[in-house]
């Protein structure tokens, strides 16, 4: 049985992890890294066409493949225009909410490879100033990148090197509590993708030959939908992906639990496969919800509409306030990794 070492260890990745900046379309650095660290594990990995990763677990039954999907991409901003006032003003990439960037410390990075600080802002946010602050509307037109450096013009901004296009990446704030939280910005999915690596460790440092060939897939265009859409390696009968689960009002999860899911946006999940992670949680004793996610789609099913003949599934460690500067608990970890181990019979 997996020990609660591997989900600090998982824990200590996915830090590492949050600490590269990758919003989806900028994930390069953050792709090697994961490439990287799977290889020292002494995996076989390589970089897709993409900019994914693609992992080999090893494993016999070639012709009743696994794929384990995360991704490493994230929600951010780009400059969609450099104001006439030296500010700038921002473009979604992804589902990021203004109103969860607003106060924000960003990074503004330039095609040159300079890296400047600013703050995303309502505009014209002194309180003292600004009766409408109470009030305003937050939108990408009503918020700007304030950038910490002198600059009062369109022409004083461009000599820093930033042009329309670049990146603007949000500070994930990411600390862990004293009792077990775990706090970040993008542990959607950050926090899966050190889950599976820390899967990966315990597999190597158990010897475990899976009974079916494994591969994970650490994908990174998942936040603008077609992160698992290519890449499918041969013999692939089954797709689950491992990505938040969801907490909020009517459902059961919490951060200290694995979440599987039924149902979501794109419909329900496969009945066999969902009976068989409820079965391997029972198994492992791994701390579960069953729940319907009102607002959600997932990279499998990315993997789906572009044509894979698969079954398909979605567990994840239980994650609040998502999208925004979400928390969830080492527990959620530790049991989505029994889970993943009940399920490989590992
Ligand atoms: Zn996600």
């Amino acid at each position: 049985m997996i020990n609660k070492e591997y989900a600090e260890y998982a824990w200590e990745q996915t830090a590492a992890l949050l600490a590269i900046d990758s919003p989806s379309g900028f994930t390069a650095t953050a792709a090697h890294w994961v490439k990287n660290t799977f290889c020292s594990l002494g995996y076989d990995a390589r970089i897709t066409n993409k900019g994914g990763v693609l992992v080999d677990l090893g494993g016999e039954n070639v012709d009743d493949a696994l794929l384990l999907a995360a991704h490493a991409d994230t929600l951010g901003g780009m400059v969609a225009q450099i104001k006439g006032n030296g500010r700038l003003r921002l473009t979604n990439i992804g589902g990021m909410r203004p109103e969860n960037g607003e106060t924000e410390n960003v990074k503004v990075y330039t095609r040159c490879g300079k890296v400047i600080e600013g703050t995303m802002q309502f505009c014209n946010a002194s309180v003292h100033v600004n009766a409408d602050y109470k009030t305003g509307k937050r939108d990408f037109d009503t918020t700007e990148i304030v950038l910490d450096e002198d600059v009062r013009s369109a022409e004083d901004v461009r000599a820093l090197g930033i042009e329309v296009g670049d990146y603007v990446c949000f500070d994930p704030r990411t600390r862990r509590t004293a009792s077990g939280y775990l706090k970040s910005r993008f542990l959607d999915d950050k926090l899966s993708v050190g889950i599976l690596i820390g899967l990966a460790k315990y597999l190597k440092d158990h010897a475990v030959t899976l009974s079916r060939r494994t591969y994970i897939h650490i994908t990174v265009y998942e936040e603008v939908g077609h992160g698992c859409s290519a890449s499918v390696p041969a013999g692939i009968t089954e797709a689950i992906s491992v990505d938040m689960g969801c907490v909020g009002d009517g459902l059961t999860c919490t951060e200290r639990q694995v979440s599987i899911c039924a149902k979501d946006s794109g419909g329900p999940y496969n009945y066999e496969v969902v009976g068989k992670l409820i079965d391997a949680a029972k198994k492992t004793d791994a701390d579960y919800a069953v729940d319907v996610y009102p607002f959600y789609g997932s990279d499998v099913e990315a993997t789906l509409s572009a044509g894979a003949d698969i079954r398909h599934g979605l567990i994840g460690p239980g994650v609040y306030a998502s999208h925004g500067y979400e928390r969830s608990h080492i527990d959620g970890v530790y049991n989505t990794l029994k889970l993943l181990c009940g399920y490989l019979n590992a």
